[in-house]
């Protein structure tokens, strides 16, 4: 059995309870990890959706669960085979934390489609047994493979949620040619939303944000959206009928995709990051007519998650953070569910600092 140490963390005892802090068993490093010690974790919609075991029937919860993928820390050990980190650097780690690296996807560089990949919480631990805690917590240890770089002056609590909403929007462009000249629509201005927007942008894209919130419009377009489309008005959505190369969303609840599809031209894609909780229903001949894709994207790979965040450095883009201490963890579940985070949460770890575990 590995050699462990205690890690405080919050957590959640069940679907029906608040996290709250505990401790945890994390590994002591072996040769090829890295001991970070957490600054700050964004918190995902998909958080939520675990601890409250709303994806049950694919991914049941286990309890207690230590949510987290959007770290940012300060590499404090590593071990002796280690040779991209050393102590006093700044690490990230995403959403994965290891996978089987002999598949076919593995070998190709897309960790994400692993059949055997590690998620970051709630994942089977290879080392302990049990599940995989993620960054609600003071420290974690991850295979140097599975650690990420932070380009140099980008604003911490900013950066975290890079590692899971920049990712998750980042890659789905990219693959789908998301490039000057394309018409991009982002549906649902929240933490993936908002860095959709900035990164379409920043690709050169015509974008235009689907809102249900009026009081977001001012905050898309100072975001680097063209238009705002408040999706509840039907006469501002039949206007964008037939135009979109591309359209992401992003939406964590139900919703009616058919609209969205409706507004691509032919050939285009709609590309669903959002997972909301029940199945989505889709008319036939709104994809028949236009020739139109329905799809979907997880996360990224650890290469293209790199490349994301070296992109955000250059263009200097971190996501729009209200950073608060661990013990508001609560209240910002019940503030996503209400669509009012402007535009992620970030967790100061310090905080963390100041809990007696129970
Ligand atoms: P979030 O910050 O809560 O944003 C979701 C946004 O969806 C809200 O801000 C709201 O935007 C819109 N919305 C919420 N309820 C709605 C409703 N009933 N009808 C229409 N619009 C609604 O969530 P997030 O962290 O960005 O995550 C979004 C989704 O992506 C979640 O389901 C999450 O689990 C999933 N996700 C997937 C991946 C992946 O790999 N594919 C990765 C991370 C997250 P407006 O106020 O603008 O309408
Ligand atoms: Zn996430």
């Amino acid at each position: 059995m590995a050699k462990t140490w205690n890690a405080k963390s919050y957590a959640a005892a069940s679907p029906t309870s608040s996290l709250t802090s505990t401790m945890i068993p994390r590994r002591e490093p072996t040769e090829h990890d890295v001991h970070i010690d957490v600054l700050f974790c964004g918190i995902c919609h998909s958080d939520l959706h675990t601890v409250r075991d709303e994806w049950k029937s694919v991914f049941p919860t286990v309890y207690p669960c230590v949510p987290g993928h959007e770290i940012i820390g300060r590499v404090t050990r590593v071990g002796s085979a280690v040779t991209k980190f050393k102590p006093g650097d700044l690490a990230a780690v995403g959403c994965l934390v290891d996978s089987d690296r002999t598949c076919s996807e593995c070998q190709n560089g897309l960790e994400q489609f692993c059949p055997n990949m590690t998620l970051t919480y709630n994942s089977p631990d290879k080392h302990l047994g049990g599940v995989t805690h993620g960054g609600y917590s003071e420290g974690i240890v991850v295979d140097e493979r599975f650690v990420l770089r932070v380009p140099p002056k980008l604003d911490l609590a900013g950066a975290a949620p890079l590692l899971c909403a920049g990712i998750t929007t980042y890659s789905p462009m990219r693959h789908w040619g998301v490039v000057k000249g394309k018409k991009v629509g982002v549906v649902g201005l929240g933490g993936l939303g908002h860095m959709a927007v900035k990164l379409a942008h920043a690709l050169g894209a015509h974008v235009v944000v689907f809102t249900t919130s009026p009081n977001k419009k001012d905050d898309a377009l100072r975001l680097g959206a063209d238009e705002v489309v408040i999706s509840r008005h039907s006469d501002e959505m039949k206007k964008q009928t037939g135009s979109f190369d591309f359209i992401l969303d992003a939406v964590s609840a139900d919703h009616d995709i058919n609209a969205y599809i409706n507004l691509l031209r032919r050939d285009g894609t709609l590309t669903l990051v959002g997972a909301p909780e029940k199945p989505l229903e889709v008319t036939a001949f709104s994809l028949i007519f236009g020739r139109r894709s329905l799809a979907g994207s997880p996360i990224g790979s650890i290469d293209e998650t790199q490349e994301m965040l070296d992109f955000c450095g250059i263009h200097n883009i971190t996501a729009d953070v209200e950073v608060i201490p661990v013990q508001q963890v609560n209240e910002a579940y019940d503030r996503l569910l209400k669509s009012d985070v402007k535009y992620r949460f970030s967790i100061d770890m310090a905080s963390l600092k100041s809990e007696r575990a129970a």
